[in-house]
C-alpha cells in the first residue's frame, strides 16, 4: 500500500469581501471530485438565486442556538450581523470517508477550526493591494458606499489574521488562482500527518 496514501483534509479558505474568494471555491468543488464543499447554517435571509442546501442552510436564530447548545458546530461566529456555523458532522464524515471538506468561513471561524483540527489547511486570499480590492466591490454595484467603506474597513481587520494562515493566494486572475488553490491541494496528499502512525 502506498504510505502517502490519500486522506482527506479540511480546507479553510478565507479572504475580505470582493477578492474572489467564492468564484474560486465554486471552481475549485467543480473540477476536483475528492474536495466536498461544506455547507454552513446561517441566520442571514437568502439572497437572490441562492438555494436552501446549496449556498447555505438557512435558519432563524432560536433554531441556531439551539444547535449551539447541542454541541452540532465544529465552529460558529457572528458575522456582519448574521450567524454562521459550520456543521461537525458533516466535517467528520467526509473526513472518514478520506475526502476533502472545504470551508469558505470568515478568519474567526478559519482560527477555531485550527485549533480543534490542527491538520486543517489555510488559504487566504486577496487581491493584490486594498485600492485594488476597493475598485472591485465599487465595480460590482452591489453595494452602497456606506457598506463599501464598512466592508474595506473589515478587510483591513480580516488581514490581521494573515499570519495565521498557511497560504496566500493572490487573486489578479481566477484561473491562475484556482490552480494554485488546486496545488495547495494536492500537496496535502503527501503532508506527514503528525496523527498517523506510518510504519
Ligand atoms: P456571506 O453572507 O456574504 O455569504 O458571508 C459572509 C462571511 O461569512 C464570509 O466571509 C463567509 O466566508 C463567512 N462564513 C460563511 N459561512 C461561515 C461559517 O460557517 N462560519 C464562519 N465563521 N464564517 C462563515
Amino acid at each position: 500500500m502506498d504510505k502517502s496514501a490519500k486522506q482527506g483534509n479540511i480546507i479553510i479558505v478565507s479572504a475580505p469581501s470582493g477578492a474572489g474568494k467564492t468564484s474560486i471555491c465554486s471552481q475549485i468543488i467543480k473540477s476536483d471530485k475528492n474536495t466536498l464543499y461544506c455547507i454552513s447554517y446561517t441566520t442571514r435571509s437568502p439572497r437572490k438565486g441562492e438555494k436552501d442546501g446549496r449556498e447555505y442552510f438557512f435558519t432563524d436564530e432560536i433554531k441556531f442556538k439551539k444547535m449551539i447548545k447541542n454541541s452540532e458546530f465544529a465552529e460558529w461566529a457572528k458575522v456582519h450581523s448574521n450567524y454562521y456555523g459550520t456543521p461537525k458532522s458533516f466535517l467528520d464524515k467526509t473526513l472518514k470517508t478520506g475526502k476533502n471538506a472545504l470551508l469558505d468561513i470568515d478568519v474567526q471561524g478559519g482560527v477555531k477550526i485550527k485549533k480543534q483540527y490542527p491538520q486543517a489547511c489555510m488559504i487566504f486570499v486577496m487581491t493584490p493591494d486594498l485600492k485594488t480590492l476597493e475598485k472591485r466591490l465599487t465595480l460590482r454595484n452591489k453595494d452602497s458606499k456606506e457598506t463599501i467603506k464598512m466592508r474595506m474597513d473589515n478587510a483591513k481587520k480580516e488581514l490581521a489574521y494573515l499570519n495565521k494562515y498557511d497560504y496566500l493566494i493572490i487573486n489578479d486572475d481566477l484561473e491562475n488562482s484556482v490552480e494554485n488553490v488546486k496545488t495547495v491541494i494536492k500537496s496535502l496528499y503527501y503532508k506527514v500527518r503528525k496523527d498517523k502512525k506510518y510504519f
